[in-house]
């Protein structure tokens, strides 16, 4: 089922990828896992996923441990507390959910203390809904300056969780907003003060897009699609 599942997804970002004028080797499928067990993952990975998502700490970490030996590139994409950063740190190729600056400052201190640098996105809440985490659009770009600014954070790009749809098409418009958004942020650091960081934070990474979604979403420019449910069914 996996490898079925599998096929069709390549086939449909390979198409959208070709309507935004890129190859589907510009995009990356990060598998979104949560829920599911480490069986399964094994399943992913063979079936040629590299990219792992999870959303909670105490579910991700036995998981690492369980998969140390295939070792995929690991992305955070939950809501993460102060309190659990000591854990993920060292562990995580890409948090996708900085969405404050209290978690940010808490990321960048552990980072410091250990001498090692993490790649971040900010999570954006771009249709303002209430009941979702995330810095509201209007406040991303002096959010993104703080963010710059922490020594041992990398910051790569946005991430959004757009509002659940049954038809993608619904979403095509904020998906569209979010790379306006990444482009002011992203662009205008390169052209204004590229000098002040230690990397290069370009091109930019717009994490955007799931199961109902992300053909849209990559039409509109989405670099990595987090997709569960099309990829490994229904969660219980
Ligand atoms: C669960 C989840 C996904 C995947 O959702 P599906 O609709 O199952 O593809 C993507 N991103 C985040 C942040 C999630 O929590």
């Amino acid at each position: 089922m996996i490898s079925e599942n599998m096929r069709q997804i390549r086939e449909k970002i390979a198409e959208a990828a070709d309507k935004s004028g890129r190859a589907a080797s510009d995009i990356t499928l990060i598998g979104v896992t949560k829920t599911v067990p480490a069986d399964t993952i094994r399943q992913l990975i063979s079936a040629g996923i590299t990219h792992i998502g999870e959303n909670k700490v105490q579910e991700f970490l036995p998981k690492y441990v369980e998969l140390t030996a295939e070792a995929p590139n690991w992305h955070f994409i939950g809501h993460l507390q102060k309190n659990k950063v000591k854990h993920l740190v060292g562990k995580i190729s890409l948090i996708h959910s900085i969405d404050s600056l209290g978690l940010a400052q808490e990321i960048n201190k552990r980072l410091e203390q250990q001498n090692m640098t993490q790649d971040v996105l900010i999570e954006i809440n771009i249709a303002k809904e209430p009941t979702k985490y995330g810095i509201l659009p209007e406040a991303a770009n002096e959010f993104s300056k703080h963010i710059f600014a922490l020594s041992n954070m990398r910051l790569r790009g946005l991430m959004c969780v757009a509002p659940f749809v049954e038809n993608g098409e619904k979403n095509r418009a904020l998906f569209a907003k979010m790379r306006e958004l990444a482009k002011k942020i992203f662009l205008e650091k390169v052209l204004t003060n590229l000098q002040d960081l230690p990397y290069t934070p370009f091109p930019f990474e717009l994490s955007m897009g799931m199961s109902g979604d992300y053909t849209a979403a990559i039409e509109e420019g989405a670099t990595m699609v987090r997709i569960g449910t099309a990829l490994v069914g229904e969660r219980p």
